[in-house]
């Protein structure tokens, strides 16, 4: 259970051809493990959570959600999907400049017309749960890079999502708050049953994630890098 890319073909218009930002990539994330994406930049790493993110289609391949083909969905089922099953945490965390931590987490939410109560409870929750209980009506400019990138975890993890996707997460943050956040993923992966897939450049943190993959131009290897 989790996601699965088999034989993913991605191609984008260069010129007058096309390349291949990812060419047939064989990927797997298991539920209850943290998996990590390493490689140059532009070497295909956000084509593939893309992909494992519903939000580009590959132009051939299998694309499998707990089980499921869900290759051939429609766009209006891949975005039912996104809202019901996967989380999304970017590099930059995206918060709204205007909202407190806990309405950050409620933004979404409320598009979907749900109770508001409920929701409020979770939000409040899972903030407290990644230790931001002291934050929780702290807008993000009066939070530090760190908990900024939590309240995004945590707004990813709203949904009680199968899969989250995680670009880069800690390409903003220092060698001690870089360690902490990748600790913390792995525990929402190993507490959660959720696959947590993250893109990184930071190999000093690698010792901490359960499953590595490297990708080179579109073509991914399985396995940790030899020169940790
Ligand atoms: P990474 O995340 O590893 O830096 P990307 O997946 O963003 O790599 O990009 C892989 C390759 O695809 C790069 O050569 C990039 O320039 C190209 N690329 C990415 N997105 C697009 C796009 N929307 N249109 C055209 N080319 C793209
Ligand atoms: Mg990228």
């Amino acid at each position: 259970m989790g996601i699965t890319l088999r034989n993913v073909v991605l191609t984008y218009p260069d010129g007058d051809a096309r390349m291949r930002a990812l060419d047939d990539v064989d990927f797997t994330a298991e539920r209850g493990r943290l998996t990590a994406v390493t490689g140059p930049s532009g070497s295909g790493k956000s084509s593939l959570l893309a992909v494992a993110g519903l939000l580009t289609a590959p132009d051939s391949g299998l694309v499998v959600l707990d089980g499921t083909d869900v290759t051939e969905s429609t766009r209006a089922q891949r975005t039912t999907l996104r809202r019901e099953r996967l989380g999304f945490v970017f590099q930059q965390s995206n918060l709204l400049p205007s909202l407190t931590a806990t309405e950050q987490l409620l933004a979404i939410t409320h598009l979907r017309g749900e109770r508001v109560r409920v929701h409020r409870d979770r939000a409040r929750t899972l903030l407290t749960d990644l230790g931001l209980g002291g934050h929780l009506d702290k807008r993000p400019h009066q939070l530090s890079g760190g908990q900024r990138q939590r309240v995004a975890i945590a707004r990813g993890l709203m949904n009680d999502p199968a899969v989250l996707l995680v670009d880069e997460p800690t390409s903003a943050l220092d060698e001690d708050r870089s360690r902490r956040v990748v600790a913390l993923l792995a525990d929402l992966a190993h507490d959660r049953n959720v696959a947590v897939v993250m893109v990184t450049h930071d190999l000093g943190q690698l010792d901490l994630v359960d499953d590595c993959h490297e990708m080179h131009s579109g073509r991914l290897t399985s396995g940790f890098p030899t020169r940790l």
